[in-house]
């Protein structure tokens, strides 16, 4: 089958490899029928974290199960499935409690199970990983396309909105105009906040945001305002009780503290880059503002979301400004890389 295989810094090839096979009874064979390029795809991309060359990549999967493992009870062959960026059990202390991202029996997609861009992935655990689309909607094209971010930006800006504590009338910022931030200006809209201020760098990606829901938008970074923070705080004298941290860099969360009002809480889903010397807690300490998140736990939140996707109330689809096919998956690097595209997505 074919695969991407990352290679180094800006060097994403595909080739031929060993097509996975059922391993274990709990596994699944799943041929990929869409999956995505995500953000933090493009840190080692850029060179800017280190990942094993040659491996394969991709976490974003979406296909129709081949084949099943003698233990396998919640899919079948021919059933219309996706799967969160992290494998989990379904059934140990950590699932049951919402936070699949620290399944003991988990794992990420890549090494032997195969990475998500590719033709076929095995997914292990297959139970309590894959999450299966309803007949009626498994050849709707619009509602997969809808469907496909709960593999982790809609979920990962849910999470955002939960950790931050957004409730119906409330006022929240986001922070951060990438894929998830966008998809945290959603979910913030479907918990009901009746303000919503999203804080950017690209002026037609807060236009994108204003058409999700927020109803402020900051302008930053060149040509932008100096001072986000102090921005947020003159639209909302005083700061927002609510700030979803969409965007892991330490310039972020300076913004995201800088936005919240005294006693405020942010929720926070980048993950943590550029900290330096690590994260300076006195604004948090100062006003008694904090922090919650961390690894959004996707597979917790896939259920409900999925249910208001096919509904028709939650659409995250527009922030799939490019489709590449799989051959053709380097120049959906190379767009998104560039900021030409939000999100790409791949069709094997
Ligand atoms: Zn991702
Ligand atoms: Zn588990």
């Amino acid at each position: 089958m074919r695969a991407a295989i990352y290679h180094g810094e800006r060097d994403v090839r595909v080739e031929d490899v060993d097509r996975p096979e059922i391993e274990h009874p709990g596994d699944a064979l799943v041929r990929v029928t869409h999956t995505a390029i995500c953000g933090s795809d493009l840190w080692p991309y850029r060179g800017q974290s280190d990942r094993d060359t040659p491996s394969r990549i991709g976490h974003e999967p979406m296909g129709i199960v081949e084949e099943v493992g003698d233990d396998v009870r919640s899919v079948q062959p021919g059933d219309r499935v996706f799967a969160p960026f992290v494998v989990s059990c379904g059934e140990c202390e950590f699932c049951r409690r919402g936070l699949h991202t620290s399944c003991v029996n988990g794992d990420g997609w890549g090494g032997d199970n195969g990475g998500a861009q590719g033709e076929y992935v095995r997914a292990p655990h297959a139970d309590g990983t894959l999450v299966r689309i309803p007949d009626r909607y498994a050849d709707d094209e619009d509602a997969l396309q809808a469907a496909l971010p709960l593999t982790d930006v809609m979920g990962t800006g849910h999470h955002a909105a939960v950790s931050a504590g957004v409730e119906a009338g409330d006022t929240c910022v986001v922070v951060g105009d990438g894929a998830v931030g966008l998809c945290g200006v959603l979910a913030a809209r479907r918990l009901g906040a009746s303000r919503i201020v999203a804080v950017g760098h690209h002026a037609d990606r807060l236009d994108l945001a204003e058409e999700f829901g927020a109803t402020d938008t900051v302008l930053g970074g060149e040509g932008g305002v100096d001072d986000e923070a102090e921005r947020v705080r003159e639209l909302t004298h005083g700061g927002a009780e609510h700030v979803l941290e969409c965007v892991g860099a330490a310039g972020a969360m300076e913004t995201a503290v800088g936005a919240a009002r005294p006693g405020g809480t942010v929720g926070y889903v980048g993950v943590p880059h550029g900290m330096g010397d690590g994260l300076d807690l006195f604004p948090f300490f100062g006003d008694n503002v904090t922090l919650s998140g961390g690894v959004a736990p996707v597979r917790a939140y896939a259920d409900e979301l999925l249910a208001d996707v096919l509904g028709g109330t939650l659409d995250p689809s527009p922030i799939f400004t490019k489709t590449v096919s799989l051959a053709d998956i380097a120049e959906g690097y190379r767009a998104m890389d560039e900021r030409e595209a939000i999100k790409v997505l791949v069709e094997p």
